[in-house]
């Protein structure tokens, strides 16, 4: 990958565009554009895209954004059933060493 210098003087900054109507197509930007807005460099890193892809694309972006959002749906359901488990596990020994700790005074006497 080849580098750009901008306008003023510094390395372009090599950006990706998650729009619909260029996804994930790379573009050279200002490295000061987040700051004052740059020089205004603006070249375009990846050949136009074709008509199906920006088509398909916007789509597979789509599904892989529900996917995980699925999954981090998951996920919290699964730590809620873990924090349950564990927690009806720290009641049971508790009941039992309360228990066994009666009867060992039993025998004592
Ligand atoms: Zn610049």
């Amino acid at each position: 990958m080849a580098g750009q210098i901008c306008y003023c003087g510094q390395l372009a900054k090599v950006k990706t565009l998650w729009m619909d109507g260029n996804p994930t197509r790379r573009f050279f930007g200002c490295q000061s554009y987040e700051e004052n807005g740059g020089c205004g460099l603006f070249s375009w890193l990846d050949p136009p895209m074709c008509e199906r892809s920006k088509n398909v694309i916007p789509g597979l972006l789509r599904s892989i954004r529900s996917m995980e959002e699925a999954e981090r749906k998951a996920n919290k359901r699964e730590r809620k059933l873990r924090f349950l488990l564990i927690a009806s596990w720290v009641m049971f020994i508790a009941l039992w060493i309360a228990t066994s700790g009666s009867e060992g005074e039993k025998n004592e006497m």
